[in-house]
C-alpha cells in the first residue's frame, strides 16, 4: 500500500478550491439568466466528473466513498472539501446552493453562501436559531427578536407557538412595519435580530428595508429577511446590506410544484454581537457543518434538482406573470363585487410607492425589450369580496380553471381563503394582526394567458348575481397515505 498521508489531499483540495473560486469570479462576472441557467455546474466538472452529463446529475446516493482512510480523515475533518454523507451535504443539493448564493447576491461584490433546506420553515429555523441561544455569562437572561406580524402563516406558527410559547424566547411585534419608529422602540440589549417578511405573505406588507438593515446594524444585529415572495428576480436584500436572506424554494422559485424545499443565503461576515467569529465568517457553512448535521432538516438530492431546473427560467417568468398579475388586478379593480384589491403593481396600493424603490425586474436595462430599468410586482395579490364570508366561499367554489389549494409561485394559477386555510390555526386575534379578513382571497397568477384567467374570475363572481355554483359529487379515493382524498 502506498501512503501518501492527509497532506496529499489537502494540497489536492487547495489546487480544486482555486480552480472552483476562479471559476465562480467568472459565473459572477455573467447577467442573471446565464448564472440561473448555468449556475455553478460547470463544463468542467462535466466532463471531468460527469461523463459530459449537460443537465446537473442527481446524486442519488446516501454517501461518498474515499480512497483511503488518508482522506477519510481529510474529509470528516473538514480538511478537504467533502459531502460526506447526504445528510449533511450532497453535490446535487450543492448545485442550488451554488446557484442561490451567487442570485441573492448578483450585482453587488458581496460574498454569499447559501444552505439547502427540507423546507422554507426549515430554512427560517435554520437561519434565526443560531443567534437565539441562552447567553453563555448569563443563561436566565431573556431573548427576544423583533419581527413583523404579517408573516407567512407557517411562520407565525413558528415564531408564536414554537419560539415565544415553548421557548420563552420574546417575539417582539411590529404591527405598522414600514414605520420605523415603532421598530426601534421594540429593540433592546436582549434582542438577537431583526425580521421581516417582503412583500408579505399574503397582505403584501412593506417596509423601508434600507432603513432596517440600518437599525439592526446600528445596534449590532442581523437583518433577517424572507424574500419568497419577491424571489432574487425582483429584489435582492443582502446586495443592499441584509445579512441574511430566507427562500421558500418551494414556491416562485421552483414553480413547477413537484416538490417542497426551502434555502437560506447569508452575505459572509454578517452582523451578530451575540454569535463567534465561525459562524459570522460563513453562516451557510457553519449551519451546515454544525447544526443542521445535528438536527437533520436538509434537502433531498432530487428536489435540490428539481428546483435547479426551475430557477433557469426565473426572470422571465417572473417578468412574464408580473405583468398578468398587473392585468388581472386592473380587472378586479373596477368589478362591481370587489370591495378591494390589493396588489403593489397597483398604484392605488398605498405602499406602491414603497414597493417601486425595491420591486425592479433584474437586468431589465440589458433587455433589448426595455432598454431601462422597469418595475415589477410579482404574481401574488388579493382581493376582497362584497358580502362578507360566504359570498367569498362562494365565488372561490365557482372557479373552474383557478385551481383551490393552499399554495403560491406555481406556473398555474391558484387562489385560496387564506382565514380559512394558511391563516386558521392563528386565531381571530393573530389574523387581525395579519389583516387577514374572512372576505379576503390570495390570488397567485400562473402563466396562463390573462384572458382565460379574466375570464374564470368573471364567471366566477356571477354567483353573486345569482349563478349556480357547479355541483360535484365528492367521492373518496384510497390514494391519500395519511388521510382519504376528496375528489370532486
Ligand atoms: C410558504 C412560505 C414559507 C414556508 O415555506 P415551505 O417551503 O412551505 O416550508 C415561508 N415564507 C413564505 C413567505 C412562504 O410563502
Amino acid at each position: 500500500m502506498n501512503h501518501q498521508g492527509t497532506n496529499h489531499y489537502i494540497e489536492a483540495a487547495k489546487r480544486s478550491a482555486q480552480w472552483h473560486s476562479d471559476h465562480l469570479k467568472e459565473m459572477k462576472k455573467c447577467r442573471f439568466d446565464t448564472i440561473s441557467v448555468h449556475g455553478v455546474y460547470s463544463m468542467q466538472e462535466a466532463l471531468d466528473f460527469n461523463q459530459g452529463s449537460i443537465i446537473e446529475p442527481v446524486y442519488m446516493s446516501t454517501s461518498q466513498a474515499y480512497r483511503d482512510s488518508d482522506e477519510m480523515e481529510a474529509a470528516l475533518g473538514y480538511q478537504i472539501p467533502t459531502w460526506c454523507y447526504s445528510r449533511i451535504a450532497n453535490p446535487s443539493m450543492y448545485y442550488l446552493e451554488g446557484v442561490l448564493a451567487l442570485l441573492e447576491g448578483y450585482g453587488s461584490d458581496v460574498e454569499t453562501s447559501c444552505i439547502a433546506t427540507a423546507s422554507g420553515m426549515a430554512a427560517i429555523q435554520t437561519a434565526v436559531d443560531p443567534f437565539l441561544l441562552p447567553d453563555k455569562e448569563n443563561p436566565t437572561r431573556p431573548v427576544n427578536f423583533v419581527a413583523t406580524t404579517q408573516l407567512y402563516g407557517g411562520t407565525f406558527q413558528q415564531f408564536a407557538v414554537r419560539k415565544d410559547q415553548e421557548r420563552h424566547i420574546q417575539w417582539r411585534k411590529v404591527v405598522h412595519s414600514d414605520d420605523i419608529n415603532e421598530w426601534e422602540s421594540l429593540i433592546d440589549e436582549n434582542t438577537r435580530f431583526l425580521y421581516g417578511e417582503m412583500p408579505s405573505n399574503p397582505g403584501q406588507a412593506f417596509f423601508d428595508l434600507d432603513q432596517v438593515i440600518e437599525l439592526a446594524h446600528k445596534h449590532g444585529i442581523p437583518m433577517i429577511v424572507d424574500s419568497t415572495v419577491a424571489t432574487p428576480a425582483l429584489m435582492r436584500p443582502i446586495a443592499r446590506g441584509a445579512d441574511i436572506v430566507v427562500q421558500s424554494v418551494s414556491k416562485t422559485l421552483s414553480t413547477s410544484g413537484f416538490g417542497i424545499a426551502g434555502a437560506v443565503i447569508a452575505r459572509k461576515n454578517l452582523v451578530s454581537k451575540n454569535v463567534g467569529p465561525e459562524v459570522k465568517a460563513d453562516f451557510c457553512m457553519y449551519a451546515k457543518t454544525l447544526p443542521n448535521r445535528d438536527n437533520g432538516p436538509n434537502i433531498s438530492p432530487m428536489n435540490a434538482i428539481l428546483a435547479v431546473n426551475d430557477i433557469r427560467t426565473l426572470r422571465m417568468r417572473v417578468d412574464m406573470q408580473s405583468r398578468t398579475t398587473l392585468t388581472v388586478s386592473k380587472f378586479l379593480e373596477t368589478h362591481k363585487h370587489i370591495e378591494k384589491v390589493d396588489y403593489l403593481g397597483l398604484e392605488t396600493h398605498p405602499l406602491h410607492e414603497l414597493a417601486k424603490k425595491y420591486l425592479v425586474l433584474v437586468d431589465s436595462e440589458y433587455d433589448e425589450q426595455y432598454g431601462e430599468q422597469v418595475n415589477r410586482y410579482g404574481h401574488l395579490m388579493s382581493f376582497r369580496i362584497k358580502g362578507g364570508a360566504q359570498a367569498t366561499r362562494d365565488v372561490f367554489d365557482a372557479m373552474q380553471r383557478i385551481w383551490r389549494a393552499t399554495d403560491l409561485g406555481r406556473i398555474k394559477s391558484v387562489a385560496t381563503i387564506p382565514a380559512i386555510s394558511t391563516h386558521s390555526q392563528q386565531g381571530e386575534e393573530g389574523r387581525k394582526l395579519a389583516d387577514i379578513p374572512s372576505n379576503l382571497i390570495r390570488l397567485c397568477v400562473g402563466a396562463e394567458h390573462p384572458d382565460d384567467i379574466i375570464a374564470d374570475l368573471n364567471q366566477a363572481l356571477e354567483v353573486l348575481d345569482g349563478k349556480k355554483i357547479p355541483y360535484t359529487s365528492p367521492e373518496y379515493s384510497a390514494g391519500g397515505a395519511s388521510s382519504a382524498t376528496l375528489k370532486r
